[in-house]
């Protein structure tokens, strides 16, 4: 009994709510094996100096270079163990039928990557063969992407608020280098004082809809830490139109505006997806936005990554507050033996069934690939130990997976 349920979580087909699928990466037809994993959280184990937030676009300037084996050992080798390249080269190797990426065979998976790439259907079959129907994209590059023209009618999008958290001057702008004022510019509205700021924040979350872009993203963490402060207005308007605003102000500007962006959410009823746990590490511990989600009661918060290190202090949050959901995406490859650990409370702990969801959370479709292909393996292996545990029953199982799976993804963002 327990291998079917592992076997019926294979089975299952995914919402997923979490990526970073963009055409210029996602679609780009020059990838090669090298840039699969340049352009990977596999990436993070060399290129990243652990002083710096683990800024994503950091991951997007690889320099095209053939690949070579030289180029390849410090992932394969020297970084061998660790979860994303575990995560990354299991996939690869599935989808480009080898058993493992070696010194051997390396040659030949990169001309298979690059032919597949040249065919503008692989990344689609990649989507399809992982079973995933829909997806929910974060692409970071532009936040104002309608995701459907160049990605395809089963993508979805989320408005990223970070440039206009930081909108203070109009050549301020986010770690992504994301300018809110340019962004405000291009859907044709000027902005010339603090209220005009306000007024076009309103719009722009309006405007969500006709973008196919169903929730907000704050990934904040990654620019500030995230103890987002009862807004003070005052203050906030002291940053307005500096180039270098006070430490104070600065920070109350982007309070308020997370603030302002969070109240248009629960009027709008869009999601807030945010980002908790790494990134500025010793700023992003998931109960700082406590006094965020305290003060919204009516918008629903989507809380991501298990917020890894810190799962059990989220899942007590998720307990305590009805405006709380979680998106699993992420935690598992950060480690899996640590996401199993987790799924296993936060099956005993959520108030109901419709709490979980899932993404894969990656740029290149063969990343996705792997981590969906992983979240089920381990999702089965925990419901089986659920079930051979007697926790609960087999049919207990098989509707919770629907669940995390899909029905819930569907269900939160009311897609058709
Ligand atoms: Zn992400």
């Amino acid at each position: 009994m327990s291998e079917s349920i592992s076997q019926f979580v294979h089975a299952c087909e995914v919402i997923d709510v979490h990526e970073h699928h963009m055409p210029e990466i996602a679609l780009s037809r020059d990838v090669n094996l090298l840039k699969l994993f340049q352009q990977s959280y596999a990436a993070w184990t060399n290129n990243v100096l652990p002083s710096e937030p683990k800024a994503d676009s950091s991951m997007i300037s690889a320099v095209a270079e053939p690949t070579s084996w030289e180029a390849l050992a410090p992932f394969l080798e020297n970084s061998g163990s660790n979860a994303f390249v575990r995560n990354l080269v299991g996939g690869i190797a599935d989808l480009y039928g080898v058993d493992e990426i070696t010194r051997e065979n390396w040659e030949a998976v990169d001309a298979s990557v690059r032919l597949r790439h040249k065919d503008a259907k692989w990344p689609g079959q990649v989507i399809e063969r992982a079973a995933i129907k829909r997806i929910v994209t974060d692409p970071f590059l532009d936040p104002l992407l309608n995701p459907r023209p160049a990605l395809g009618e089963n993508y979805d999008a989320v408005l990223r608020i970070n440039a206009f958290a930081f909108g203070w001057h109009p050549e301020s702008h986010d770690h992504n280098g994301n300018s809110g004022h340019a962004l405000l510019r291009r859907l044709g509205m000027q902005v010339k004082t603090f209220d005009d700021y306000c007024a076009a924040i309103r719009e722009l979350v309006t405007g969500c809809a006709r973008r196919n872009q169903i929730a907000l993203k704050n990934a904040l963490a990654y620019d500030r830490n995230l103890s987002f402060d009862e807004p003070n207005e005052e203050l906030a308007r002291q940053a307005w139109g500096q180039m270098s605003p006070s430490p104070a102000a600065r920070k109350a500007f982007s309070d308020f505006v997370v603030d302002l962006f969070c109240q248009l959410a629960g009027e709008a009823d869009l999601p807030v997806q945010t980002h908790l746990g790494t990134a500025i590490i010793s700023g992003s511990h998931p109960l700082r936005i406590a006094g965020l989600i305290e003060r919204h009661p009516r918008t629903r918060f989507l809380l991501m990554h298990l917020a890894y290190p810190w799962s059990r202090d989220l899942l007590g949050m998720a307990f305590a507050y009805r405006n709380v959901w979680l998106d699993l995406c992420w935690s598992f490859l950060l480690s899996p033996s640590h996401f199993k650990l987790a799924l296993h409370e936060a099956i005993e702990v959520m108030p109901d069934d419709s709490r979980l969801m899932l993404g894969g959370d990656c740029l290149h479709v063969e990343e996705t690939f792997a981590a969906i292909q992983n979240a089920r393996q381990l999702v089965g292996e925990v419901l089986s130990e659920k079930i051979a545990g007697g926790y609960f029953r087999f049919r207990d199982a098989e509707r919770l997976a629907v669940r995390i799976l899909c029905k819930n993804a569907s269900e939160f963002f009311g897609l058709s």
